[in-house]
């Protein structure tokens, strides 16, 4: 159907705006290259920003039955003392505590959406790319050829996106030297320091950067545990060595763990392969453009702006992106003007939170040997700008004011 939107990926951003445009009575469709909905990276974590609109969306509720609820994360020094604390979520302040929750399920209900609301979705459809774009059309090619027209054309297709090489050829997302790796382990395997230890945790070395413990499942019977490594970059094959080699991230999160006491050795005793998670970290510069020239392709989430993932704000981000986007769309606001003030806005909020980013990366990462990396001047978060914003009110005012 020329008059639908086509959704190129079928992640979180992808499956967001599927149901958000639905909201605003526009038909769209939903085309992924997997055979099956993504099932990875374990549990993610979730602030008030977008836990709001996921309720909007109707999946609130049983997301939170699937999760780990919590409002702080704890930073603390090796002799055990807390040194900071870092707001995630609260009910009185936000209406929403945070929450960790396994990605597959979060999926799972967001496709329980789709299905209810008959949005087509089409698995094992790759994009390969655009052939032409009109004013009103843009025409696009799947990777066996088939030939396609729509009324617009959006890349929620991640980091790696096909849909933005049309308007970025040369553009390749960068590797920034770091990588996540986690492991999920049993709650009852930890020795804590005492029977009421609050987690969320982030242990702290001054040398061995930061090992994390934030447990998930409703009942917080398991835990992940972490820490972040640089790593130089690495050709294809390095990276498949690196993923394919659990027993060497096994022995970088047991490395050094007894400098950060009982915890952390307990919590390394027993690392189960298959829940092993390695998340290298690469950044996309900021696009002058989310849409092309007649703005029949646009993009959102990872494809426009991946952030790495120290303040937890991928997943919140993306859906932000795209529920604003929708409203502006369902309101008939899909000129320059509009689609450069959405672009303006997301931007302006995404730089906000890279400056969060490295002040968290800060307290998480060791210092390199010799540098003359200082400290974070500023102590404490206060994170209002960041939860307590309500992006539909945003964009009512803009429609209302504009
Ligand atoms: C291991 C891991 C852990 C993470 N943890 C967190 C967390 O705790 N909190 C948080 O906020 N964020 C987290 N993130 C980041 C977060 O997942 C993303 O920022 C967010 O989900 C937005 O992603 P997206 O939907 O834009 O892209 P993606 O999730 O990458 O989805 C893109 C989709 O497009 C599909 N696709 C790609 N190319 C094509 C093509 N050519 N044709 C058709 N389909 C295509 C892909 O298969 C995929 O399904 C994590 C990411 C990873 C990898």
């Amino acid at each position: 159907m020329a008059n639908e939107v086509a959704i190129i990926g079928a992640g979180i951003a992808g499956l967001t705006l599927a149901l958000s445009l639905h909201t605003q009575g526009i038909p769209c469709a939903i085309y992924e290259t997997r055979p099956e909905p993504q099932n990875i990276g374990g549990a993610v974590m979730l602030s008030p920003n977008s836990l709001r609109l996921f309720d909007g969306m109707g999946v609130y509720n049983d997301l939170k039955r699937h999760g780990f609820s919590f409002d702080t994360l704890y930073f603390r020094d090796l002799a055990g003392d807390l040194k900071e604390t870092y707001p995630f979520g609260s009910v009185e302040k936000y209406g929403y505590s945070g929450l960790r929750v396994y990605r597959f399920q979060l999926i799972d209900l967001l496709l329980e959406e789709i299905n209810a609301n008959k949005i087509p979705i089409y698995f094992n459809h790759k994009f390969s790319h655009v052939v032409s774009e009109s004013t009103d059309t843009v025409t696009w090619k799947f990777i066996d050829g088939t030939e396609k027209t729509s009324s617009l054309l959006i890349g929620a297709d991640g980091i790696h996106s096909r849909v933005r090489k049309y308007m970025y050829p040369d553009l390749s997302p960068k590797f920034t030297g770091l990588a996540g790796i986690t492991a999920a382990v049993l709650t009852a395997n930890l020795k804590l320091p005492s029977p009421d230890y609050a987690m969320p945790v982030t242990i702290m070395s001054p040398t061995h950067g930061a090992f994390v413990i934030a447990p998930q499942k409703p009942d917080g019977s398991e835990v992940l545990i972490g820490k972040q490594k640089r790593i130089p970059g690495l050709s294809r094959e390095g990276w498949d060595q690196l993923y394919a080699d659990k027993e060497a991230a096994v022995a970088f999160l047991r490395e050094g763990s007894e400098v950060f006491g009982d915890i952390a050795v307990s919590a390394t005793s027993d690392i189960p392969h298959a829940h092993i998670n390695i998340w290298p970290f690469y950044i996309i510069p900021k696009l002058d453009s989310w849409s092309s020239t007649h703005r029949r392709v646009l993009l959102v989430g990872d494809s426009a702006h991946a952030i790495p993932p120290s303040s937890g704000q991928g997943i919140s981000q993306a859906v932000e992106d795209v529920v604003m986007l929708a409203m502006l769309l369902g309101r008939g606001r899909s000129g320059k003007k509009d689609l450069g003030w959405w672009q303006e806005f997301r931007q302006a909020r995404l730089q906000d939170i890279l400056l969060l980013n490295a002040r968290v990366d800060k307290r998480r990462l060791p210092k390199i040997m010799g540098s003359d990396e200082e400290d974070d001047a500023e102590k404490g978060f206060d994170l209002d700008w960041l939860y307590g914003l309500d992006v539909v009110s945003v964009v009512e005012e803009y429609v209302r004011n504009s």
